[in-house]
């Protein structure tokens, strides 16, 4: 059968991008083809008005191991935020924060009244499987964070005022139901380094990983049919293409249209970013709010020009504010929230960007499972965040070792 290329990589997300790149170091031709007008797949940014919003609020932490292998993190001049949060609770503002880096809020957060011995000893006991090696954490009991969390005795205001606000945002959801291993290993990267953004927003990340051979990539081509053909597999929608293996590296809604895998269960976020001709606040420290369920809609806030001055024009300020979706909150219920949040009144800040993403995250329900199947037989493969883990760091994971299982596959051949 005469190929097209020997590998076809169909999305151009992060896992796509890595994957078709480490092929590529192994003398492989590949082709990858990508329904958007750009790579990136959700990490993306858009440039409004001298204004830096990536599609959605995430952070990139360069200590999760895969990015510290694949990217060339000074290249994408990080910008950190605080190393702490910021907590709206019935008794006012509380700050905790790590003195290591912020020494001038150490006496805010030892008046915060978080670090009673008795929690932090349980919650540290929680936390220890986070710091040893992380196949013992994988070989260990998961359940839900939440039962996990009831478990360990951890009950008190650290938990529903600090870290189940903040987990909310991370994990787009705030019933408890994440696997317990999944978020150790995400905090094991907070514990670890501060989470940043690249200077020029997000998309930076992938506009890296996308620097691959002239032709590589073609975009606004969408695959609708992927086809097992004797000798290899044949992609169709906008191109027709043959290649010997084919990774379908899509979101993971259209990788089950296309291939058959499990569609996972997917939790959805909106971001709201808003201009400013004041900071409402001088620090980069996220803003949650820890009266519980009945407040909200925000779940987490932060000035993202105190982290980034590039993400604003000169003089300006951007500040973003993210809700769980789906949500009927709309603009007017978000701005009294974050009136309530800031201490400061919202109606002079102008809306810059809203982004819906209903698909942002798949939900990683216990028990974890950090390593699905990624060779679905005869050529065809499947690679992204829901074959691993549901962060930057899976998507990136998912692309490597699918790369490594198409090289082997190929060598077979
Ligand atoms: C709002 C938001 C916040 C996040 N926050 C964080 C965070 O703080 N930290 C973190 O680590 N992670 C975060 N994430 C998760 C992280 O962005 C993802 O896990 C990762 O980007 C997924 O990459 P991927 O390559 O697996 O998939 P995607 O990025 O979804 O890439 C899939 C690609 O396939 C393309 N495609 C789809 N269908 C087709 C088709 N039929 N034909 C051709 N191409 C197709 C898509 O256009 C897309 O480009 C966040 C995600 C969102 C949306």
């Amino acid at each position: 059968m005469s190929t097209d290329a020997d590998v076809i990589v169909v999305g151009a997300g992060l896992a796509g991008l890595l994957c078709a790149r480490r092929l590529g170091e192994r003398g492989h031709v590949v082709r990858v083809l990508e329904a958007g007008d750009a790579p990136g797949g959700r990490v993306r940014t858009d440039l409004v008005d001298g204004f830096r919003c990536d599609r959605g609020f995430q952070l990139l932490n360069p200590a999760y191991p895969a990015v510290r292998r694949y990217v060339d993190l000074p290249g994408l001049d990080l910008r950190a935020f605080g190393r702490g949060v910021e907590v709206l609770t019935a008794r006012g503002r509380s700050t905790l924060a790590d003195p290591l880096r912020h020494p001038s809020l150490l006496a805010a957060t030892l008046r915060s009244g978080y670090l009673r011995p008795g929690e932090l000893a349980r919650l540290g006991r929680w936390l220890a499987p986070a710091v040893g090696p992380v196949d013992r954490l994988l070989a260990g009991p998961d359940r839900r964070l939440a039962d996990s969390l009831d478990r360990a005795a951890v009950d008190g205001r650290l938990r529903h005022e600090v870290l189940e606000p903040f987990l909310a945002g991370v994990l787009a959801e705030a019933d408890g139901a994440t696997s317990a291993t999944f978020v150790r290993l995400l905090l094991r990267s907070f514990l670890r380094a501060t989470p940043a953004v690249p200077s020029l927003g997000m998309q930076a990340l992938a506009d890296q990983l996308a620097q691959l051979p002239p032709g590589t990539v073609t975009t606004g081509a969408r695959v609708t049919r992927v086809a097992r053909v004797a000798g290899g597999v044949e992609v169709d929608g906008d191109l027709r293409l043959r290649g010997r293996a084919v990774v379908v590296a899509t979101d993971p809604v259209s990788a089950a249209q296309l291939t058959g895998v499990a569609a996972p269960l997917l939790g959805g976020l909106r971001t709201w970013w808003f201009a400013a001709e004041q900071p409402p606040a001088c620090s980069a420290l996220l803003r949650v709010d820890g009266r519980g369920a009945a407040a909200g809609p925000v779940v987490n806030t932060v000035v993202m020009s105190n982290a980034a001055p590039s993400y604003a024009p000169p003089g300006r300020h951007l500040v973003e504010a993210t809700t769980l979706l789906p949500s009927d909150a709309g603009e007017q219920d978000v701005r009294r929230h974050l009136d309530e949040l800031w201490a400061v009144s919202t109606q002079r800040w102008q809306v810059v960007a809203r982004h819906d993403l209903p698909e942002a995250l798949p939900q990683v329900r216990p028990p974890l499972q950090a390593r699905r199947p990624v060779d679905l037989g005869d050529g065809l493969f499947v690679t992204g965040d829901h074959r691993d883990t549901s962060s930057l760091q899976g998507a990136l994971v998912s692309g490597a070792r699918t790369a490594t299982a198409v090289h082997q596959h190929l060598a077979v051949a």
